[in-house]
């Protein structure tokens, strides 16, 4: 697959919005408005790596907005827009990306569907624009008296992401543009490279005023937060289950601790179903698939494993979002082993594997009465909830 680079430019003055923050380190719902434009392409899975082009002289700010998150670092914009996108291109170069998409640090709220296509556009075209038809309709007036009516039909608003082959883009910027071109797409068009037109989304906006940051405030299903309505957390909870078969063997490996037994449990890997459940509870909390795809049963490089590693795994990926782990809770459903003895190491042993302080984490047991797989002693099942905050 083509390796595609995010270059979110936010390197602009803001002066529209006034005097103070910069809009882009403005917040938005509680979260800075480049953080949240880093963040929608982080979360997306087409994305191999980002690089964002600040105003050095923001640095403070910027290291502010995008603290936790695993980023190479900023660097510095030139003196025009598109000095700055050639500065970001260039910072880009030791990756050698085949693609790169260019984005608005002040259009926070872009869909992960508006990135897909503008991705997917890109292998069929050398460029790609985000755009959403115009609907209203258009005059053009001349000393405040309308003097006719422009037709709209094939007219768009251009959005971001813009999506280039990286040589095609490098080469035009690096060619210099005409002054005045106030996006990738016209100076891509400028050096002759047909750039299509992909479906945006109409809430894709640029925030460039305060009644822009009120618009997209509304979106976002609340008024600004204050003192009096605090922005809520981004709090996330994943569920996660699995169930290990017995089989021969003489002791069991349960949230990372040995317990001797008169079965095993089958599985590829140590069959670890205390483990399996919770890194699939953290996986779920960050919408990041699951255990299995993570880890195929099918590769022979986890052949036995200790499920440790896939808990590790999962807690790295939460660490790279710039979240933390509140909380875990595991129960296991069996009638044997008896868990009782050994729960408090198991405990202890999860609050190790995730530098966890004791009361964050739980390990619980429970019968079955007897009933179904479990009461049948056939396997052991778990359950597990991750509690995180990004
Ligand atoms: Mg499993």
């Amino acid at each position: 697959m083509a390796a595609c680079y995010v270059l979110i430019v936010a390197a602009g003055s803001g002066e529209r919005f006034g005097p103070g923050l910069p809009k882009q380190y403005r917040t938005l719902g509680g979260i800075p408005i480049l953080r949240r434009s880093i963040r929608a392409f982080l979360d997306h899975p087409g994305i191999a790596g980002i690089q964002v082009v600040i105003n050095p002289a923001h640095r403070p700010h910027y290291d502010a907005a995008v603290g936790g998150l695993a980023l190479p670092p900023p660097v510095a914009g030139g003196a025009t827009r598109q000095q700055t996108t050639l500065n970001g291109l260039l910072a880009l170069q030791a990756s050698a990306p085949d693609l790169v998409l260019i984005h608005d640090a002040v259009r926070p709220l872009v869909d992960a569907a508006t990135i897909t296509r503008v991705i997917d556009a890109l292998g069929r075209h050398r460029g790609a624009v985000a755009a959403v038809p115009v609907v209203d309709t258009l005059k053009r007036a001349a000393d405040g008296l309308v003097v006719g009516t422009v037709d709209r039909a094939d007219l768009w608003h251009a959005q971001t992401p813009q999506g280039f082959r990286y040589a095609d883009i490098l080469a035009a910027h690096r060619a210099g543009a005409a002054a005045g071109l106030t996006d990738d797409a016209a100076v891509a068009e400028q050096a002759g490279i047909a750039v299509a037109v992909v479906l945006g989304h109409a809430d894709n906006l640029k925030i460039t005023t305060e009644a822009d940051l009120d618009r997209a405030e509304r979106m976002l299903g609340g008024s600004r937060p204050s003192p009096a309505r605090p922005a809520l957390p981004d709090l996330r909870v994943g569920n996660g289950f699995d169930v290990h078969r017995f089989g021969p063997g003489d002791q069991v490996t349960l949230c990372g601790v040995s317990i001797p037994h008169d079965a095993g449990l089958l599985g590829h890997s140590d069959a670890d179903v205390g483990l399996h459940a919770l890194t699939d509870a953290i996986l779920g909390a960050i919408g990041d698939g699951d255990i299995g795809q993570h880890f195929p049963p099918t590769d022979p490089r986890w052949r036995g494993a200790d499920s440790t590693v896939f808990l590790a795994h999962a807690a790295s990926l939460v660490a790279a979002r710039g979240g933390h782990i509140a909380h875990v809770d595991v129960t296991l459903i069996c009638e044997r082993p008896k868990i009782g003895p050994h729960r408090l190491r198991m405990k202890a042993r999860l609050a190790e594997l995730l530098a966890l302080p004791a009361d964050r984490v739980s390990v619980k047991a429970t019968t079955t009465e007897g009933l179904g797989f479990t009461g049948r002693r056939e396997g052991i099942a778990a359950q597990a909830t991750a509690t995180i905050g990004l």
